[in-house]
């Protein structure tokens, strides 16, 4: 039996502690990703910031690590949780905006949906990725790169504060003035610092933006690929943009010219029109499109143009900072992914980079920018043990493939297996985050994805 469970209610009147021999740590440890299979010495749920005080006292008292815990999207990338006290954050707060400011603040727990809700009102649009159902502060914890990233740079470099309960179970505000390093690893540094309990952000002034999704078929994906991948050497800042080889299943949420037959995506947001319009007539006249188009729509709709699942869903990816991509890499992502490929993987995709991901500003913080010339992401679903396999041994295929081009960077958002944080920052970004995490959690009483430790 666990140690928690002989005493839990004397140290923390108000928690509710899940210990595995308790009925309701099955559903308590399930993440967004089905395919993570999570069993932490306990699980605890925090409704506000005196409850994470009491969750990071529970945690030292038995001598265990605290996971801070929003939905889960990442939980493939978390290391082993038996010494670990999942703390499920909710806190059921609405996210609050000032308009005169444009700014929000975002409550622990809140999902994107819930922010792009609060602000579309006011005519403002935030820097969200392309998933409704991700956690805000998760997202922006890892750097965050939206549809919005090639003329605004990384969501985190939009953030203004954090909220923050430390090891020691007290709330501080960490700002540029109040602890600039702390700001500074908290923007794109991860979740070892401690557990964020609100974000205050700087919001973007777009009311509407052009943008879309269109469809092309397979047969058509190699030409289309290359006419864009040529688009991205000389692309506005303004229009950000994905390329996708999917394969939809056969199920009635598809569109049905899509359900089941591998085809060729690109989608994002053009903040300038014109610069929107001209890539999709562009492309447009390289191969009749399938389906869909780009259009003015308003900027809560960004949402859901890349169109990811909103329910839990198991889930297993790769993925890899690319550097320029030439005839040869085009041909061997088509050749794991396009036309006439046996392939199990729900899709691999090219996010496009540069602009200003590439020019981070000055007082950017530790995810200064992203290195390369497009994120690839790679995702299979095992709806079944059998496919597992299969999948993985694409996933590794397309890696290999694409070895030359790797810059051997990790964007570690979109790196769902658990590598640490080294793999994700250049030597002397990991050093000084090391540092700030020895200074402000000298006991590693945080575990995140990727967590921050040093060598060894
Ligand atoms: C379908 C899908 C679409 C995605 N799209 C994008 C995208 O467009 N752009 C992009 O940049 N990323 C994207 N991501 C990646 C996503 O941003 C990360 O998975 C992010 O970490 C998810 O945060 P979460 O809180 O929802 O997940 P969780 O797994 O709950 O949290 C991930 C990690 O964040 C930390 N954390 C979360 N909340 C807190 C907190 N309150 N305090 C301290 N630490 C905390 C913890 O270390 C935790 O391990 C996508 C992921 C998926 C699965």
């Amino acid at each position: 039996m666990n140690s928690l469970a002989a005493s839990p209610t004397r140290l923390c009147p108000n928690l509710t502690v899940v210990i595995p021999e308790n009925t309701g740590y099955e559903e308590a440890r399930r993440a967004w990703n089905l395919h993570a299979d999570l069993r932490p010495a306990a699980i605890v749920a925090a409704r506000d910031e005196a409850e994470v005080g009491e969750a990071v006292r529970l945690a030292r008292a038995h001598g265990l690590q605290l996971v801070p815990f929003t939905t889960g999207h990442l939980a493939t990338a978390l290391p082993d949780l038996s010494r670990a006290i999942l703390l499920r954050l909710e806190f059921g707060r609405a996210v609050e905006v000032d308009p005169p400011t444009r700014r929000a603040r975002i409550p622990a727990g809140a999902l994107w949906e819930e922010v792009v809700e609060a602000v579309a009102p006011h005519g403002l649009a935030v820097a969200h990725g392309s998933s409704p159902d991700v956690g805000a502060i998760g997202y922006l914890l890892g750097g965050g790169l939206s549809f919005y990233a090639r003329r605004h740079g990384l969501a985190a470099d939009q953030v203004v504060s954090f909220e923050l309960v430390d090891a020691d179970g007290a709330l501080r505000r960490v700002d540029a003035d109040s602890h600039p390093d702390l700001f500074w690893a908290l923007r794109g540094g991860g979740g070892s610092f401690g557990v964020v309990t609100a974000v205050e952000i700087d919001l973007l002034p777009y009311a509407e933006v052009f943008g879309g999704a269109v469809f092309w078929r397979i047969e058509d994906a190699a030409a289309v690929l290359h006419d864009w991948a040529a688009w991205t050497r000389t692309a506005p800042d303004s229009v950000t943009t994905s390329a996708r080889l999917l394969r939809l299943p056969p199920i009635p949420d598809v569109p049905e010219p899509l359900r089941a037959v591998p085809v060729l995506c690109v989608d994002g947001v053009a903040v300038e029109e014109a610069d929107g319009r001209a890539l999709v007539d562009r492309l447009g006249a390289v191969a009749e499109p399938l389906l869909g188009g780009w259009e003015t729509m308003p900027s809560a709709a960004v949402l859901r143009i890349h169109g990811d699942p909103e329910q839990p869903v198991p889930a297993i990816s790769e993925h890899a900072l690319l550097g320029e991509l030439d005839e040869q890499a085009l041909a061997a992502l088509l050749e794991v992914a396009g036309e006439g490929a046996d392939c199990p993987l729900l899709f691999a995709e090219l996010r496009q980079l540069g602009g200003a991901l590439a020019t981070p500003p000055a007082d950017a913080g530790a995810r200064a920018g992203l290195l390369g010339r497009f994120a690839l992401f790679a995702v299979g679903m095992p709806m079944s043990p059998a496919d597992q396999r299969p999948i993985e041994a694409s996933l590794a295929g397309l890696l290999d493939r694409l070895a030359p081009w790797d810059t051997g960077r990790r964007y570690l958002n979109f790196a769902e297996r658990d590598l640490g944080a080294r793999a994700g920052f250049d030597p002397a970004t990991h050093a000084r985050l090391t540092r700030i995490r020895e200074e402000w959690d000298p006991g590693r009483r945080f575990l995140a994805a990727h967590p921050i430790a040093p060598a060894g």
